[in-house]
């Protein structure tokens, strides 16, 4: 079971406050959608929860666990970014099985979970090419089969269709919403897009300049916005 939990969260670089303050609760299964403008502090709080950056103070919880001390690689999470993150010189089978190689997953386990996640994300054909000779979308499938085989109870999604072209973003957008209810993984995702997060989400959190503004399934932050920010952002029928 793995829920995630933050209290009391500040996240500040140098004298700059980033997150101002914190409290969100997560249950374990959820779809949440962390939404708000450009510089809000959306990636800072998800790095916060993966352990990329470390709080200034608060607390934030994995499951039953305060993971405020554990590296990333023991938190159980996966995260996918906006940018892929492949590794250009390594096929795509050896970029899905790179954490594997490492972690020393005896072979027949590697290809048994390159077969899963390939075909559940339509690359079973492309195996053997290098990032340079996929498309964007085919690179961000490979991303997320990366994430997909370290089987982790979370998942951490950084805008990640931000660099596809439109028809691509619909269409991942319904295949990751489709791995979700296959799946029923915790999903924390970033978006600036409205839409995503309306279709997406089964909770959204609306971000504003380090606080969130508003936290509700879809429905009421659209059609019941707590203020004008809200409203705005989320383009609410006045
Ligand atoms: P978002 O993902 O919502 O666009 P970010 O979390 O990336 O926003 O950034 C929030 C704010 O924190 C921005 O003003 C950004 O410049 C600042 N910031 C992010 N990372 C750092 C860092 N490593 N050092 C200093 N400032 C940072
Ligand atoms: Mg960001």
């Amino acid at each position: 079971m793995s829920g995630i939990r933050l209290d009391k969260v500040f996240k500040r670089f140098g004298t700059t406050e980033v997150i101002k303050g914190i409290d969100l609760e997560i249950e374990d299964g959820e779809f949440i959608v962390l939404v708000g403008p450009s510089g809000c502090g959306k990636s800072t709080l998800l790095n916060l929860v993966a352990g990329l950056e470390t709080l200034s103070s608060g607390t934030i919880r994995i499951g039953d666990r305060v993971v405020n001390d554990i590296p990333p690689r023991d938190r159980d999470i996966a995260m996918v970014f906006q940018s892929y993150a492949l590794y250009p010189t390594k096929t795509v089978r050896d970029n899905i099985t790179f954490g594997m190689v490492t972690r020393r997953v005896p072979r027949a386990e590697q290809d048994a979970a390159v077969d899963e996640v390939s075909s559940l994300l339509h690359i079973d054909k492309l195996l053997e090419r290098k990032p340079g000779q996929l498309s964007g979308g085919q690179r961000q499938r490979v991303a997320m089969g990366r994430a997909l085989v370290r089987k982790p109870d979370v998942f951490l999604f950084d805008e990640p269709l931000s660099n596809l072209d439109a028809k691509l973003r619909i269409e991942m957008r319904t295949e990751i919403k489709k791995l979700h209810q296959r799946l029923g993984k915790t999903i924390v995702y970033v978006t600036h897009d409205q839409i995503e997060a309306m279709t997406l989400a089964t909770r959204i959190a609306v971000m504003d300049n380090g606080h969130i503004r508003q936290f509700g399934d879809p429905e009421t932050i659209y059609e019941h916005p707590v203020d004008l920010f809200v409203a705005g952002f989320m383009g609410s029928p006045p």
